[in-house]
């Protein structure tokens, strides 16, 4: 992912990514629940300035678990950049037009919207202005979605609703202030729940 980083000293944790920083404990009911976990070495640390989590694997890498010193908790180490790339996906996946399907008229797909999934077409890259392409999976065609909002990314959007969510901003709140709909809410708390 990142290529810069063979001669830097690798952090602890992964470091936060647009402002995103999920390693933390994930028990709402212990006190370090969203208490991120420090990026820094701790093993010169003195014992009061140390963070609140151990690593499951001491301080060999790759990192794959901490320990929330408080409750116990163990948690897998979750890559912010992962996140990050996941909530553009599901962002694009938000933007895509409804109503497109496979353009052959004698294919037995053409007036089935490829918002019905994988069963039907296959996802097939994007061209290069940005576009999503789509395989069918009954005439094995490609075709490319052309989507006027490619190009207009909101991430400050991502970022601001992430936070929200991490807040536990009710939903309403959340789609007022973000000023997005309930489904790019539920969609991205669908996400953030099956990556905790
Ligand atoms: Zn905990
Ligand atoms: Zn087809």
């Amino acid at each position: 992912m990142d290529k810069i980083s063979s001669d830097i000293k690798q952090p602890r944790i992964p470091v936060e990514i647009n402002d995103i920083q999920v390693n933390f404990c994930k028990n709402p009911l212990c006190q370090n629940y969203g208490v991120p976990a420090s990026t820094e070495s701790q093993v010169k640390l003195h014992k009061s300035q140390k963070d609140c989590y151990k690593l499951s694997s001491g301080s060999r890498k790759p990192v794959t678990k901490l320990i929330c010193k408080s409750c116990n908790e163990l948690f897998p180490v979750k890559s912010n950049q992962g996140i990050w790339d996941e909530l553009q996906r599901i962002e694009e996946y938000l933007k895509e037009t409804p109503e497109v399907s496979c353009p052959d008229n004698s294919c037995k797909n053409n007036l089935i919207s490829i918002k019905l999934g994988k069963e039907f077409y296959q996802s097939f890259g994007k061209t290069k202005s940005g576009s999503s392409r789509y395989r069918c999976k009954s005439c094995k065609k490609t075709f490319s979605v052309k989507q006027s909002t490619t190009g207009q990314k909101q991430p400050h959007k991502n970022n601001l609703i992430f936070k929200l969510l991490m807040n536990k901003s009710p939903l309403r709140r959340i789609c007022e202030v973000a000023d997005v709909g309930m489904a790019t809410v539920m969609q991205k708390l669908i996400f953030c729940i099956n990556s905790a």
